[in-house]
């Protein structure tokens, strides 16, 4: 009888510990950025472009998880892929400053012990995401800026390019256009809400999120930030808890969008809060903090994993080149709205 009992008792301890024991599936989700991206507005040759890089890139990163390797890995994997092609505002096919130029901001963050490294307004930088990566592990700071920025690339031995490397055509039109609407009122603040001044013409920032075979959430986001920007302004996507978060108790967030929105309402860090303080699922914090941004004016989208490896994006406005590929699927990859 007591033999009995132990045997029950080591069972019940063997199910346990593997139950406790039982890995969360591995996933990535990316994106390329959120805009008016209509199905008008796009040639079929294009579409197929973007599909690829996103399947590229998303794919990438799922082979790092797949390895064993870390989400930090796959996350920056997949983002240097979208920061070294031309397709997207983020390295190579950055949008143009005010002066003509590139300013690029990025970030990434680890959920284990929300260890985070930024970048922001460097402009000779290859991969900007590779400096932020620098930040976090070689420096004792988050987020550094400017030219002491490049300093740090420098000593860390990163690639450093010539600003016009990340020149493209399309993205020169784009700041014509937006210095076109510019000249015609003082008033930048109010122009940048109004449809004169589209969101299109910034589209691309790119990020990605991952959850590895250890449970380790990542976050990763890099950007040109907004077409004609001046000041030296700094968008969200360096900036923890606005446009990049992790946390291991509850989820990791890459968003893309108007800036200054998901500055002041704190996206990222705001899903992932109502996730380990309201216990609600990533999936509805993030579809409620997208509708409540949109009622204010804030366009864009996020991309989000949880501590469960649940994969997800929310939108808000009309497209966002994304995908994803959780562990044993299919990459999904996508662009619009429906
Ligand atoms: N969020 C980026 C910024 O404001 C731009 C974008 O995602 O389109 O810098």
């Amino acid at each position: 009888m007591k033999l009995q009992l132990a045997v029950v008792v080591a069972l019940n301890l063997l199910f346990l510990s593997q139950a406790k024991a039982a890995p969360v599936p591995f996933g990535i989700v990316i994106h390329g950025g959120a805009g008016t991206i209509s199905r008008d507005s796009m040639t079929p040759v294009q579409q197929q472009a973007y599909e690829t890089t996103l399947k590229h890139a998303v794919d990438s990163g799922y082979q790092v998880l797949a390895n064993g390797g870390s989400s930090l890995d796959a996350v920056s994997a997949a983002v240097v892929i979208l920061e070294d092609s031309p397709l997207f505002n983020a390295g190579k096919g950055a949008v143009y400053t005010y002066d003509g130029k590139h300013e690029l901001d990025a970030a990434i963050m680890r959920g284990d012990n929300r260890g985070a490294g930024a970048v922001a307004g460097v402009t000779t930088v290859k991969n900007p995401i590779k400096l932020a990566r620098a930040v976090m592990e070689r420096s004792e700071h988050v987020l550094l800026a400017g030219q002491g920025a490049e300093l740090f690339a420098k000593e860390q031995q990163l690639e450093l390019v010539k600003n016009n490397y990340f020149d493209t055509e399309f993205r020169y039109q784009a700041l014509q256009k937006a210095l076109k609407a510019l000249s015609k009122t003082p008033h930048q603040a109010q122009l940048r809400l109004s449809p004169a001044f589209p969101l299109e013409w910034n589209v691309g920032t790119v990020g990605a999120v991952a959850i590895d075979q250890q449970g380790l959430l990542a976050a990763a986001t890099s950007t040109g930030g907004m077409t004609a920007k001046r000041y030296g302004r700094i968008g969200d996507a360096p900036l923890i808890g606005a446009g990049t978060f992790a946390d291991n108790q509850s989820c990791a967030v890459s968003a893309t969008g108007h800036g200054e929105f998901f500055i002041r309402y704190q996206v990222a860090g705001d899903i992932c809060a109502r996730v380990r303080y309201q216990g609600k699922s990533a999936s509805v914090a993030a579809d409620e903090v997208m509708q409540e941004l949109k009622t204010v004016g804030g366009l864009g989208g996020v991309i989000v994993v949880d501590n469960k490896g649940g994969l997800s994006w929310h939108l808000n406005s009309e497209g966002m080149y994304r995908a994803k590929r959780q562990q044993g699927k299919a990459a999904e990859v996508a662009i619009f709205k429906d």
